[in-house]
């Protein structure tokens, strides 16, 4: 196992910002996971597990550790049943190569989470989701290497604590497993309608009434481009926020001064608004501040196109969450990690 010392972070993190690494390797099997986590305990060094590094950002400070980076690789049907297939995929695939293979074997259960940049091993950490699928509708279990007890552990789903953008492993357990693969069982049945509305919007916008994984996936690609800028051009992490989640009570008050407000009830006294109309209604969309630019097509997404530190981002970040609290009373907050 190669370690190299005094990595750039800003390379290996999509939004292209921050210090530098003191030491950074590749994992390619559980042993070379188990071997440098021993290691790093062994030197009382911290560890950070970085992936496609696409929702993580590097702040100037860097990190005094090692950053381990997976790689573990695999992909094996496991259960193959007359209405579903279980597969297990090393934590080091490339997410958008998994979704476009079970597509092709014409499995459905995840396309519409099609072109989401990171790897598998990530797609726990924030319950990935886009389009009315998330991880946590098809993850069954998933391995890991429990940093705590030293030793590969077996969680299933219901251990994960999945909710809207958010698990135990960016919460409580936030550090403690390194998810080395995970296993998930999709439908052999086509794709059903209620879609979410964008997608229902462009279905409809383009006379699609024959509805497969395939189709899905392709309208997902064609929506996603025009919405979402490539990272490998304009540095960013996607959705720099979670949608605002609140209570019917603070509805009901933003209601009397923004009628208009878009809404997603999510049945349980709770309902989801969309940040990005938030930012657009605070006159921020297409703005740049401290070289960050919201994006011109999606107020989510923050575009890093001159900021020279992680604290330019910072000090845009803060802007607009103050800006937004004291418009709405609404406290938003960061999706990304950081390190
Ligand atoms: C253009 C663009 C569009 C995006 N669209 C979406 C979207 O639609 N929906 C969505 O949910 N996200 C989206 N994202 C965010 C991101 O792609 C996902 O969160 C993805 O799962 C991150 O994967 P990664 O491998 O890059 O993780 P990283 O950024 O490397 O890591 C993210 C976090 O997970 C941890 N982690 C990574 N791998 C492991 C592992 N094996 N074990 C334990 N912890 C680990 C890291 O320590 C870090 O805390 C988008 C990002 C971009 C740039």
């Amino acid at each position: 196992m190669e370690i190299h010392t005094n990595i750039p972070l800003k390379n290996f993190t999509t939004m292209k910002i921050g210090g530098n690494a003191r030491f950074m390797t590749d994992v390619y099997s559980k042993e070379e996971v188990a071997e440098i986590c021993q290691n790093a305990k062994s030197k009382s060094l911290p560890i950070f597990i970085l992936g496609g590094g696409s929702n993580v950002i590097a702040t100037d400070k860097g990190f005094n550790g090692i950053i381990v980076r997976m790689r573990i690789s695999g992909f094996s049907v496991i259960n193959d049943s007359l209405n579903s297939t279980t597969i297990k995929l090393g934590g080091g695939e490339n997410w958008d190569a998994i979704v476009k293979r079970t597509v092709d074997m014409n499995l459905s259960g995840i396309e519409a989470m099609s072109a989401i940049p990171g790897t598998a091993g990530a797609s726990p950490v924030q319950n990935v989701g886009a389009y009315g699928q998330e991880i946590a509708d098809t993850l069954q279990s998933l391995e890991a290497y429990d940093t705590k007890i030293d030793k590969f552990i077996t969680m299933q789903n219901s251990d994960c604590g999945f909710s809207y953008r958010d698990s135990i492993f960016r919460g409580e357990a936030m550090g403690r497993y390194i998810i080395t693969s995970i296993t998930i069982k999709l439908s052999k049945n086509q794709p059903q309608p209620p879609f979410y509305d964008a997608l229902q919007k462009y279905l409809d916008d383009n006379n699609i009434k024959i509805f497969t994984s395939k189709i899905i996936r392709n309208s997902i690609i064609e929506i996603r481009k025009n919405k979402l800028p490539d990272p490998k051009i304009l540095p960013n992490t996607g959705s720099f926020f979670k949608n605002a989640i609140i209570e019917s009570w603070q509805l009901n008050d933003l209601k009397k001064i923004n009628p208009d407000i878009p809404t997603y009830d999510m049945g349980n006294g709770h309902y989801k608004i969309p940040t990005g109309w938030l930012i657009e209604q605070i006159g921020l969309k297409g703005k740049v501040l401290h070289g960050m630019r919201v994006h011109d097509k999606n107020a989510l997404v923050l575009i890093n196109e001159s900021a020279k530190s992680y604290k330019d981002l910072a000090d845009a970040r803060d802007e607009i969450i103050g800006k937004i609290r004291d418009t709405f009373r609404i406290q938003i907050q960061q999706e990304p990690l950081e390190i």
